[in-house]
């Protein structure tokens, strides 16, 4: 792959400038610092090159949703820029998908952090996972843990239901080996979106003033970036928009 003059390259620093922009004047408009809120370039089903190039386009915080297909491309990304004499430790991944409990070792060795844990049995795994990996040299740090809330109840998309968020905080908390960083939410495609997101923010307010050290709110897609950091969000997930149209892709 050769950066400078690949076509992809030029596609993904296009897309990529105008969510940066799209970001930027969000952050304006809600009169919140410069920086407040992180970008997570989504790039699930997208290959490790694309990484790469994003990196080379001074990206370094990117969301994954499936395993294995992210162990591998992590290890990809890693391997590619050793070889290349390029160090990744400021490149982080995070876990961003729902996840099956088995698969809670292979996210604990790749993962900065995972944000959507909604289940007590889930946390039990993570933490046991990650306690291995620390004691493995495979990480450095806890796992972070974003708590997914569920805004309208419908279990298939995934998430706690708002009164079941303190029993899960609790049990992240009660592990050295998570770190619990806020919450996560994934608006419902009915209703208006500016709804759903006061809505969020009002429950990350009442959830923080009891764990304050939960500050963070992983909300916004390419769909709804603007209205989420309007309420308030710290993290934004872009796939689309920044990638294009997702493969299709039989399973
Ligand atoms: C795929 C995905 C995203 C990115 O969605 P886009 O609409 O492509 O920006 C964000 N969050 C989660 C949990 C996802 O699975």
């Amino acid at each position: 792959m050769s950066s400078a003059t690949d076509e992809r390259t030029a596609q993904l620093a296009e897309s990529l400038s105008a969510v940066r922009a799209r970001l930027d004047a969000a952050v304006r408009a809600a009169a919140r610092p410069a920086g407040d809120v992180t970008l997570l370039v989504v790039t699930k089903f997208f290959p490790a090159d694309d990484v790469q190039r994003l990196i080379t386009l001074g990206e370094r915080e990117f969301g994954e949703s499936r395993e294995p297909e992210a162990s591998r491309k992590v290890g990809e990304v890693r391997a590619t820029s050793a070889a290349e004499g390029r160090g990744t430790d400021d490149v982080a991944f995070d876990m961003i998908g729902s996840v099956q409990t088995k698969k809670a070792r292979s996210i604990a060795r790749w993962a900065r952090a995972v944000h959507s844990v909604d289940r007590a049995k889930l946390i039990d795994h993570l933490a046991s996972s990650s306690a291995a990996a620390l004691d493995d040299g495979e990480r450095v740090a806890p796992v972070g843990v974003y708590l997914q809330l569920s805004l309208d109840g419908d279990p298939t998309r995934g998430g706690a239901l708002e009164s079941e968020l303190p029993e899960l905080a609790d049990r992240v908390e009660a592990s050295d080996a998570l770190a619990l960083r806020g919450l996560m939410v994934i608006a419902p495609l009915d209703g208006e979106v500016d709804d759903w997101m006061a809505r969020t923010a009002q429950a990350h307010e009442r959830f923080r003033s009891r764990y304050p050290q939960a500050t963070g709110l992983s909300a916004g897609m390419s769909a709804d970036l603007e209205s989420a950091v309007a309420h308030g969000s710290t993290c934004v997930r872009v796939g689309t928009a920044i990638m294009g149209p997702r493969p299709i892709v039989s399973h």
